[in-house]
């Protein structure tokens, strides 16, 4: 076993000095066998976590938070987190998933841990430094890719439910497959994610969209039925209709595979979630009309104004990524409707006039939402969608129209006319606006002011002097 770091000589060295058996367990065992890099190292220490911890500190000259409600400590050694505890056993009670705790040896501080890859502990004692002690097959499971729990997994997720959203978010990151007696408990056990609190679910659940491929993780939530409980409105979108012989397309698996295309193009996970919402009202707004089929009309501007709701309820910020997501949402079909007809320099200017700092993020959006199998849908949309790139690029090096604002002012308005704050202001305002997005002036003080005057002499306004 390779444990490159200086600083395991430096914990051996102490454990030996004390006479403190310690090991390295859990994800950074795991991750060191994957060779996924990772800055976390969990240490248990069979005696007092928190007194090793200290003994550590003072080696490497390192000041040691305490957590004594928890029985661990922490320290930080150049890009290393350290967490020291000792080692514990674990019983659980029906309404918590906080267990009660007592000192306990290494084989009872492995079985409370959730997963056979993540029970893992290495040596770092004097007899056997470096030994890989995998009392669950762990390592085969690495090998076979395989989320499995080292007890009976409807104990394991009753237990603690948060387990049952783990599992789902190691496969997903990892690519590894649930062991089929774990997802058959899963789905036994779900109403029990009920006492867990909502932040840690979603906590969980971003991290799930955060990985490589999001929609493994979302078909273990939908499959296991997680997904009923915790997001019920993305549920909605599953399931087919068929009226007259016309069918639409499953919603559910489109907005994965939208998901999916947008993890490819970007990390974000705000823009990741304008994936997940885009369609997110197309249920609620679903109607058949005679002679023409399946319509989802408004589904956008209902999909926006349900974004506040879905966030407060998964407890996601109610900030300027929640802004951020819902104009995503409202701006969605733009950029295709755009493409999809004749590209004209107004519509191009309307769009940069919307869509602002967004525009890109809303252009990756729109391209990830091009699902269709139908190769010659797929060419004529890349065809137009580099044509819409290219007229924005054109039309925002003319016009600057991000984060623009009309070169003639509500008060310019007041002062020309001598109005007060009202309707004919807004109406003038209004009418440069759009001429200047229109194309009909051009986007200087000059022509606006121009226009006012000419726009304010139709409504019967006088300047108050030439
Ligand atoms: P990552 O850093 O990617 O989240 P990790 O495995 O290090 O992965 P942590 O949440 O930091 O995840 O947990 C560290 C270790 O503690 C895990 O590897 C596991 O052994 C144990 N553990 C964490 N949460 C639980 C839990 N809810 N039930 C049982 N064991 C857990």
């Amino acid at each position: 076993m390779n444990l490159e770091d200086p600083v395991f000589k430096i914990l051996a060295e102490t454990a030996a000095k004390e006479g403190t058996e310690i090991y390295v367990i859990g994800g950074f065992v795991r991750d060191l066998f994957l060779k996924r890099p990772s800055k976390d190292i969990d240490i248990v220490v069979l005696g007092n976590g928190i007194d090793f911890a200290e003994k550590v500190g003072r080696k490497l000259r390192s000041t040691v938070s305490v957590f004594k409600n928890f029985g661990t400590a922490m320290l930080k050694y150049n890009e290393l987190e350290i967490e020291f505890v000792g080692a514990r056993k674990e019983s659980y009670r029906a309404n918590s998933r906080k267990p009660i705790v007592e000192n306990g040896t290494l084989a009872d501080d492995q079985l409370r841990r959730d997963f056979t890859i993540n029970a893992l502990a290495i040596s770092l004692n004097p007899g056997n430094y470096g030994e890989v002690i995998d009392p669950f097959n762990g390592l085969e499971d690495l090998e076979n890719k395989l989320i499995r729990t080292p007890l009976d997994p409807a104990v394991t997720f009753s237990d603690d439910p948060l387990r049952m959203m783990r599992a789902i978010r190691f496969a997903t990151q990892l690519d590894f497959k649930i062991d089929q007696v774990a997802l058959v408990a899963i789905h036994t056990q779900k109403e029990r994610i009920n006492i867990v609190s909502k932040e840690r679910i979603t906590d969980e659940l971003n991290k799930i969209i955060l990985a490589k491929t999001p929609s493994i993780g979302f078909n273990y939530l939908f499959d296991t039925g997680l997904l009923h409980l915790i997001f019920p409105q993305m549920v909605k979108l599953y399931g087919v209709d068929t009226r007259n012989g016309k069918a639409h397309k499953d919603n559910f698996y489109h907005t994965l595979q939208v998901l999916d295309n947008i993890s490819q193009t970007s990390d974000d996970l705000w823009l990741r979630w304008a994936a997940i919402l885009h369609d997110i009202a197309k249920p609620a707004t679903k109607r058949f009309e005679e002679g023409h089929g399946w319509t989802f009309h408004g589904h956008e501007d209902k999909g926006a104004r349900m974004v506040p709701q879905i966030f407060a309820h998964l407890k996601l910020p109610l900030n300027d990524k929640m802004k951020f997501v819902q104009k995503l949402v409202l701006l969605h079909l733009r950029p295709i409707v755009l493409a999809q007809d004749k590209v004209t320099d107004s519509a191009v200017r309307r769009l940069l006039f919307e869509a602002g700092n967004e525009i890109e993020s809303l252009m990756l959006l729109c391209q990830a939402d091009v699902t269709t199998k139908n190769e010659y849908k797929v060419k004529k949309y890349r065809n137009n969608f580099e044509l819409v790139k290219q007229k924005l690029k054109d039309v925002e090096e003319r016009d600057q129209l991000r984060n623009w604002q009309p070169p003639v002012t509500g008060n310019d308005i007041m002062q020309t006319f001598g109005l007060n704050a009202g309707k004919e202001v807004g109406l003038l305002k209004n009418a440069i606006r759009e001429a200047i997005l229109e194309g009909e002036i051009s986007n200087n003080y000059q022509e606006a002011y121009d226009f006012m005057l000419e726009k304010g002499k139709e409504m019967g306004l006088n300047p108050l002097s030439e």
